[in-house]
């Protein structure tokens, strides 16, 4: 497909399969989409093609769920259950070239037991999915943290027999335990010695069930970030990022609340000394918020800008959500932001998460 590709130096182009170029603006690729039929989008700046990589994706495994009693008809998001041609059809239109595809852990409060059999469902069904589409799909795996010395070796043979590029993990282990728990720590040591990713995806803050009541559906509005500034926040004031400083961790909806106001963590302890609990840590909070990553699904120019401000451009990469209709154009939503360079808008769009998830750039 590449042969199609327009050079068009220092300028945004859009090409279609069928070769046509246009230039960078949404106005036109909408146009060019409804147009193309069906034609895989491709993204190129400054005259070069950029694989895009989504590292928020969602699915589900029917047959995981029924275990549960559950039916992955009644999941919110149309075509969860799938990794398939809609799916497909729908990054072509995005301008996404690879999904790395997470399961919500739907399963920290069930036994040990069947824990574990759900797991082992979702990795061998996902891992299955993305090697009929090798070159769009690689998939998150699954993993019983509740029994941490199984999720270690789930993590383990997930990576390097079924090909996982890391592993999906919620907020917390079901609301009972914090990812800075000790207990976890022979996970975080094995995530970090396989060099692999960890996504983290909130589950809500279920503890304020009573308080989300009402409109503006708040459990996920403002549970989800909620639930991830929670997770982040244990894990640096408790000095797990000490412990382990090679592990890479890359969070949902831009890190939820934390990124945009992580300078109040860096002075909480002056004005409250009495609530140190004596850890040592080794650097300020907000360096701990910088050595992480996140993905763009901030929506507007100006929450792009700031995220990129707070946390560094280069720990940056693509969220949709995908097929939760949260932000069907994340792609656009780089390319056009006016705050970033030509190679700063590369490396989220796809070079940045391509290093993380070793993918190779090339088609
Ligand atoms: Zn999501």
């Amino acid at each position: 497909m590449h042969d199609h590709t327009h050079e068009l130096a220092g300028e945004l182009a859009f090409v279609d399969c069928n070769g046509g170029a246009l230039h960078g603006n949404t106005a036109t690729n909408e146009a060019a989409a409804q147009a193309g039929g069906g034609a895989r989008r491709q993204v190129v700046v400054a005259g070069k093609r950029v694989k895009t990589i989504d590292v928020h994706a969602h699915c589900v495994i029917p047959k995981a769920l029924e275990l549960q009693g559950k039916d992955h008809r009644q999941e919110r998001g149309p075509g969860l259950g799938e990794v398939g041609s809609r799916r497909l059809r729908e990054m072509d239109e995005q301008g996404i070239d690879v999904e790395a595809i997470s399961i919500n852990p739907h399963w920290y409060k069930e036994s040990r037991d069947k824990a574990v059999e759900i797991c082992k469902i979702n990795n061998e069904t996902l891992a299955e999915l993305c090697a009929q589409h090798p070159d769009r799909f690689v998939g998150f795996a699954s993993l019983t943290l509740q029994a941490p010395e199984v999720a270690v070796q789930q993590l383990e043979h997930a990576v390097k027999k079924l090909g996982m590029r890391g592993a999906a993990i919620g907020g917390s282990v079901g609301g009972t335990m914090e990812f800075a728990d000790a207990k976890l720590d022979p996970v975080w040591r094995k995530a970090e010695e396989l060099g692999v990713l960890l996504f983290i995806h909130p589950q809500s803050t279920p503890e304020l069930g009573n308080r989300f009541k009402g409109n503006g559906w708040l459990a996920n509005t403002i549970g989800n970030p909620l639930d991830t500034t929670i997770a982040l926040s244990h894990i640096i004031f408790e000095g797990t990022l000490d412990k382990f400083p090679g592990l890479k961790i890359c969070s949902a909806h831009g890190g939820g609340f934390l990124p945009s106001y992580g300078p109040r963590s860096d002075n909480c302890l002056r004005v409250a000394p009495e609530m140190d609990t004596g850890v040592k840590l080794k650097k300020k909070p907000t360096e701990y918020i910088r050595d992480m990553y996140y993905d763009t699904l901030v929506f507007t120019d100006e929450a792009l800008r700031h995220l990129a401000h707070e946390v560094g451009v280069e720990k940056l990469v693509i969220g949709t959500d995908h097929p939760i209709p949260w932000q069907a154009d994340s792609v656009n939503h780089i390319l056009n932001c006016s705050h970033f360079t030509d190679a700063q808008k590369r490396m989220m769009l796809g070079e940045t998460a391509g290093k993380l998830l070793g993918i190779s750039p090339e088609f």
